[in-house]
């Protein structure tokens, strides 16, 4: 933890980037966990866009669901933890993979949010982009006024990601000489392959999570191990002068 706090305290522009994992404290689960939302809805069969096209309703059944879990959660103290360190200057933007919101809910303000945002929804045929309405729920998918369905505004996994968000991703990832990686398991690209892209350019990687991951040992030149929701406040404290290690 010392060395991260230096690391972080030392950095001319740091940058974070999470995954599914800074949620679990929201109560949102990540892929990994063994109940929950995914082992109903396994992601390879209800978050893909070929099972998108092949039966809009039966996707929908777990979008609208979500949606709703994600309207009962809020951000816990390692969403605020980043809002803090951007606020005071010491981090220049989040990387998320999260589809939750909760980093801007939680305060962040330069937030790329690489795989969309599971509250609206958008045209795959003419891209129309409307707020996700949980009363539409008994029509099954959502229709667009151009007559096609509607789609969850965030990317499946056989769809790329939009250059919008992989140019300012990657603009963070090379700019930066010190990157936070909070709970993601490395395992989906091109996200997972933002850390690599940091460390060439000559960056320090410190990474958070409850056991290691793929970039642990590899990419990883710190690694915090332990609850996000428990180390990034001790981590900003540290570096904003308050902590008592
Ligand atoms: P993942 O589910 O593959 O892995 C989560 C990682 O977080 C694991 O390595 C796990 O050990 C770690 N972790 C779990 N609890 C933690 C905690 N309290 N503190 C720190 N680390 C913790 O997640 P991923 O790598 O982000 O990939 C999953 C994909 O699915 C992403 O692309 C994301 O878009 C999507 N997803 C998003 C959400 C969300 O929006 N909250 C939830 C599930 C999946």
């Amino acid at each position: 933890m010392e060395r991260a706090i230096r690391a972080l305290a030392e950095a001319r522009r740091a940058v974070a980037v999470t995954g599914a994992g800074i949620s679990v404290e929201s109560g949102i689960p990540d892929f990994r966990s063994a109940d929950g939302l995914w082992s109903r809805y396994p992601p390879d069969q209800f978050a893909t866009i070929d099972a998108f096209y092949d039966d809009p309703d039966r996707v929908w059944v777990m979008w609208y669901e979500l949606a709703e879990t994600l309207g009962s959660v809020q951000p816990n103290p390692a969403h605020y933890a980043l809002a803090r360190l951007e606020k005071a200057g010491r981090l220049a933007g989040v990387i998320t993979q999260n589809i939750d919101a909760l980093h801007h809910r939680a305060g962040s303000v330069n937030v790329v949010e690489f795989h969309g945002r599971a509250d609206a929804i958008v045209c795959p045929a003419c891209g129309r982009r409307r707020a996700m309405e949980l009363s539409h729920r008994a029509h099954g998918a959502p229709r667009c006024e151009c007559g096609g369905y509607m789609k969850p505004d965030v990317v499946l996994f056989g769809e790329i990601i939009p250059p919008g968000p992989l140019a300012a991703a990657h603009a963070l990832a090379t700019s930066c000489d010190v990157m936070l990686v909070i709970g993601t398991s490395a395992q989906v690209y091109p996200a997972a392959s933002l850390p690599w892209m940091a460390r060439e350019n000559g960056a320090t990687i410190i990474e958070c999570n409850t056991q290691p991951s793929a970039f642990t040992g590899n990419v990883t030149d710190i690694f915090l191990r332990g609850k996000a929701g428990e180390i990034l406040p001790v981590l900003a404290d540290g570096v904003l002068g308050r902590a008592e290690i």
